[in-house]
């Protein structure tokens, strides 16, 4: 029996809303279901608005424009992330400043940001990896008192907590991924959520090509033009319908990944304290919404040969980012900093199954590999 590292959970609803959708005779974007997930993210997380996009990374490039981003403006971010957290800013011109990942956590640490800040910073993209929340209170702090941007890339984040309160409503701007890898999915799809609502009107505008669209639909303007700079995109309702199925079953989806990350921890923990790799750590601060198990392997040996010998039992395990700053890309472009963490988690860090549809009898089976791989003097890796 193969266990692939991810596989897209469907409730059954979503076909039955595709269809509603599509004999509503209303398939382009912003009708009835987008209109559902908007009132339902809105609802249960307090964010002031909520925009539907076609994927985070969208969500992303709005936030670039939000802030008025120009060429030369600098923006700070962890290097250990996807592309998109940082891509959208360099489409508008920005330098990113490259912060190094904490010692005991992917995410960005706080403490080095506010020594990076210049006249020319504009904004401070935290992101929570694995769901697991940015030290929200230094970096808003540092982000008022130096006048920036905080846009939090909540890709991983839905359904987690900072003190209590819901990730991506923190910042200025919180951005979302229903990428077919996240808890609750749409096939490629993101939103934005907006927390200043001296953003709303813009955002609106540039999620539709730079036109005052969204306020002609409301009835608040007789004609509608080009009144700013902006792009497609808002999702169609296809997407939107599929997304508002998952909505609806994200308490249940929530509640089996985290029972399945728990057993996963439960079971690698000896391994953990007997020395062989760290698990993840989660703030007091901070919720888990199990996202992701990630462990930490002792050395890149150890990681390729664990991987390696998960493979050879039909278990798929993967690593994860590549130093942005080390990238092709941004390398020359990239200050020359030593960001050892971030490198260190490109070299060792290792993301185990997790998905709707993984049993605790597949986790008991993949766990007993792993224990096998460090304690098993036949295992020739
Ligand atoms: C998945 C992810 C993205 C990109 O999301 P898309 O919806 O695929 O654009 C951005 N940032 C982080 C941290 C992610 O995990």
């Amino acid at each position: 029996m193969k266990i692939p590292f991810n596989k897209p959970y469907l409730t059954g609803k979503e076909v039955d809303y595709i269809q509603e959708a599509v004999v509503s005779g209303k398939i382009s974007g912003d009708g009835i279901f987008t209109q559902k997930c908007h009132g339902f993210f809105e609802e249960r997380y307090r964010f002031k608005k909520t925009l539907l996009t076609t994927s985070c990374t969208d969500a992303l490039e709005m936030t670039a424009i939000l802030c008025d981003i120009k060429p030369g403006d600098e923006v700070i971010a962890p290097s250990y992330t996807f592309v998109s957290t940082v891509n959208a800013f360099v489409l508008r011109g920005a330098k990113i400043v490259f912060v190094d990942s904490g010692k005991s956590c992917p995410n960005i640490d706080a403490s080095q940001i506010e020594e990076l800040v210049t006249p020319k910073t504009k904004a401070i993209i935290p992101v929570h990896y694995a769901g697991i929340a940015c030290e929200m209170d230094e970096i808003l702090d540092i982000a008022r008192r130096h006048n920036l941007f905080v846009i939090e890339d909540a890709a991983q984040a839905i359904d987690s907590f900072y003190k209590g309160e819901p990730l991506g409503s923190l910042g200025h701007f919180g951005t979302f991924s229903f990428h077919e890898t996240k808890n609750i999915i749409s096939g490629e799809g993101g939103m934005l959520a907006i927390n200043d609502e001296d953003y709303i009107s813009r955002a609106e505008i540039i999620r539709e090509k730079g036109t005052n669209r969204t306020a002609f639909f409301r009835g608040e303007v007789d004609k509608y033009g080009w009144v700013d700079i902006g792009s497609s995109f808002l999702p169609s309702e296809i997407i939107s319908a599929f997304l508002f199925a998952q909505a609806e079953s994200l308490d249940y989806i929530q509640e089996k990944r985290k029972r399945l990350w728990a057993l996963y921890y439960e079971l690698l923990s000896p391994l953990e304290k007997a020395g062989y790799f760290d698990l993840p750590k989660i703030p007091p601060y901070a919720t888990n919404n199990a996202h992701m198990l990630y462990i930490v392997c002792n050395n890149s040996n150890d990681r390729e040969g664990l991987i390696k010998y998960l493979m050879k039992n039909d278990i798929l395990a993967v690593f994860h980012y590549q130093s942005l700053h080390q990238s092709t890309y941004y390398s020359n472009l990239h200050d020359g900093r030593k960001l050892l963490n971030s490198d260190r988690y490109t070299e060792c860090l290792v993301r185990l199954p997790l998905y709707y549809e993984l049993n605790e009898d597949n986790i008991i089976f993949i766990t007993s590999v792993i224990n096998d791989f460090y304690n098993n003097s036949d295992v020739k890796w």
